[in-house]
């Protein structure tokens, strides 16, 4: 399928071709349709799908019909999304896809100075991308009004349920026009996101890709056992590869990301760290370093990473296993983009072998264990956590050989993404 088989108006072609697509992807291909004829829709789908297109594209068509100038113009679409980051992305895709339709475009979000912002408000605008906090504070403080929406899109909708924004969003429901079309996007459909879904959508049409399996199968998955007092050197040893020109690092904490990028920058190695203590300003140039290839590692944290679109993008590696397991799907999902190739690596100490049988049972097969001769997992008694007290994970006693002995290892020398180049003296 084409996107011009979907009626797509020419000036949303031409910019859809000049980014250089032609095929949509399922999502789109579903929806795109469903927004056209101005129903609502349900998607169950996270980023890396193609979202963003499958609701700009139709929506940027639809307020072509009817164009307002000047003073005129009023915010008739709005798209809420729980992050910075997303928000960003989400308005360069629109000002991307609409850049020949004459529509205007603005994005809202918390922790810069909001002059920008509302004078960007004041010179008028169709569409209006936006994190919920600033959202809601500029609209009391009188710099905008909903009440013309005509499309509004909850993006990322278990997220913001995560981070806490039930309130806000209530809130901006209550500003919201009754009538109106409903666009509402969820990674996962836990019973209260349908229980919110229900009560915000009319009628809707459920789409739903799965993105998580088709993800997970066109990325090189492998698994490193190890310390975690060895990780930083598995990593340095990993990084030696020059095939590696950048890399997306996850650690679970914030402190943790710090603590990396130290050890990197000491065996220079460029690398920034992007997480939610950082101010926006330092956000925002540490993942354009990033893209620009000028920082080789972004450290990140998985709220301050969710969402980041970094076409080429090839390694992802968990430098700590996440505890849940959807997150390792959204993390690796930050590689592999739009079919393109990507490889994920994982660092695996013993108390973090529960993870990955949680995250193994999620996908569906075995993660590949990697050879690591020179980091072994030497530990394999873990302090126990709670969790495993309680009887649920690791016994503590298993060797990694024995869980390594049912899987597929991969010799080193058969894996040319993984180069070791020294032997521990
Ligand atoms: P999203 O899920 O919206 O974050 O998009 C994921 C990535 O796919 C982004 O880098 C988009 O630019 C890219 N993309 C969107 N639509 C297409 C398409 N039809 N073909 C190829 N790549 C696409």
């Amino acid at each position: 399928m084409l996107f011009r088989s979907l009626n797509i108006i020419d000036p949303i072609l031409k910019a859809v071709e000049e980014e250089g697509y032609s095929t949509p992807t399922p999502i789109q291909a579903e929806a795109i349709p469903i927004v056209l004829q101005g129903t609502d829709l349900l998607g169950c789908a996270q980023t890396g799908t193609g979202k963003t297109a499958a609701f700009a594209i139709p929506i940027l068509q639809l307020l072509s019909a009817n164009k307002f100038f000047g003073k005129n113009k009023k915010i008739r679409s709005l798209i809420v999304t729980p992050t910075r980051e997303l928000a960003i992305q989400i308005e360069e895709s629109f000002r991307a896809y609409g850049r020949h339709t004459g529509l205007t475009c603005t994005v809202l979000f918390g922790g810069v100075n909001q002059k920008p912002q509302t004078a960007a408000l004041q010179k008028g605008v169709d569409i209006l991308v936006a994190t919920p906090g600033r959202l809601l504070d500029l609209m009391n403080q009188g710099f905008l009004t909903l009440r013309d929406v005509e499309i509004f899109v909850l993006d990322e909708a278990d997220r913001m349920l995560d981070m806490g924004f039930i309130h806000d969003v209530k809130k901006l429901l209550a500003a919201l026009p009754k009538n109106r079309q409903t666009l509402f996007f969820s990674a996962t459909m836990p019973p209260e996101i349908v229980k919110l879904a229900n009560s915000i959508l009319h009628n809707p049409i459920k789409v739903s890709v799965t993105p998580d399996s088709s993800t997970v199968e066109i990325i090189q998955q492998s698994l490193f056992f190890v310390d975690k007092g060895n990780k930083s050197a598995l990593l340095l040893e990993i990084l030696k590869n020059p095939q590696i020109k950048t890399a997306l690092v996850f650690t679970r904490t914030k402190h943790g990301a710090n603590i990396v990028v130290k050890t990197l920058l000491k065996h220079d190695i460029s690398a920034e760290a992007i997480h939610g203590n950082k101010a926006q300003s330092a956000r925002q140039r540490a993942l354009s370093n990033f893209k620009d290839q000028s920082t080789r590692i972004l450290v990140a944290t998985d709220i301050a990473a969710r969402g980041i679109d970094v076409d080429d993008l090839q390694y992802v590696i968990n430098y700590e296993i996440p505890n849940i397991p959807e997150t390792y799907v959204h993390r690796i999902g930050r590689t592999g983009r739009a079919g393109a190739e990507g490889t994920a690596y994982s660092f695996c100490d013993a108390e973090e072998k529960e993870y990955i049988r949680d995250i193994e049972k999620l996908i569906g097969k075995k993660i590949p264990v990697a050879e690591n001769p020179l980091f072994p997992l030497m530990i394999h008694n873990p302090v126990k956590t709670p969790k495993q007290q309680q009887g649920r994970g690791n016994s503590g006693h298993s060797r990694p050989n024995q869980v390594a002995s049912n899987r597929t290892v991969i010799p080193a020398n058969k894996n040319p993404k993984i180069l070791f180049s020294r032997q521990r003296s």
